[in-house]
């Protein structure tokens, strides 16, 4: 049986004094709650969530990490410094990210060998476009991505990982993929990963990450293969996201 997974992304959200509400709230909870939580805040917010969070359950990370270890990177974060602010978690290859900031496969499945590297444990996402999903094309696209990952850093690695799938068209539009869309790419997920590892397949936990809400939150994490939610919007209202872990 794994372990749920409710993991934030507050994106570029936040500022010291909401911040420190939030934190607050979610860490007076957490020992309550259902499920692990995590949050992913903004690089300038380690230090706080560490403060914040340190000897809690709840664990904390970043949002993006560069696939370098250090060097002459100007505005750049290595893996090796989200772990210095006791980070457990980075995203690797969020959909903003390949789509804003132009990341490949190759590049994000650089960032996932990084993050490894220094000891964090990626949360690697993958999803298709509605152009994908309406071509037919999603499974191609997710296993693409997925695969790319993989042949960089080898199947075992995967068992200190986490796979999110979120839809791109699902992200902060208020569409959520149905239960049954998000577990049937999320079988096909771990169906992939089985046919080299079984074992690594039936432990990985896989996320599904797309306008998740204390409303649907609960019939998306009651499918097989859906191991807990990356939280984004939600994610910053202390009740929604606490309701969230719960579900
Ligand atoms: C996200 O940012 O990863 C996300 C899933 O956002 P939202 O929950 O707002 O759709």
């Amino acid at each position: 049986m794994r372990t749920k997974l409710v993991a934030g992304n507050w994106k570029m959200y936040g500022n010291l004094a909401a911040n420190q509400a939030l934190l607050t709230r979610i860490r007076d909870a957490a020992a309550d709650l259902k499920s692990r939580c995590a949050v992913c805040v903004p690089f300038p917010y380690l230090g706080q969530a560490q403060a914040s969070l340190a000897g809690s359950q709840v664990a904390w990370g970043g949002q993006n990490i560069s696939e370098h270890a250090q060097g002459a990177y100007t505005g750049e974060v290595s893996a090796e410094m989200l772990a210095e602010f006791g980070c457990r978690y980075v995203l690797v290859g969020h959909s903003e990210r390949r789509a804003l900031y132009g990341e490949s496969d190759a590049t994000v499945a650089a960032k996932f060998v990084a993050a490894l590297r220094a000891g964090l444990t990626p949360i690697l996402c993958v999803g298709e476009t509605l152009a994908e999903r309406e071509a037919g094309t999603t499974s191609e696209v997710v296993i693409r991505q997925l695969d790319a990952a993989i042949n960089a850093s080898g199947i075992s690695t995967l068992s200190r990982s986490v796979l999110a799938y979120e839809p791109v068209w699902a992200i902060g539009t208020g569409k959520t993929a149905t239960p049954q869309q998000a577990q049937d790419v999320h079988a096909l997920l771990r169906a992939r990963i089985a046919g080299s590892d079984s074992a690594v397949a039936q432990g990985l936990q896989i996320l599904y990450g797309g306008s998740v809400k204390p409303g649907n939150a609960q019939e998306l994490f009651a499918m097989v293969d859906i191991d807990g939610g990356l939280i984004g919007g939600a994610s910053l209202v202390a009740d929604d996201f606490l309701a969230i872990c719960n579900a």
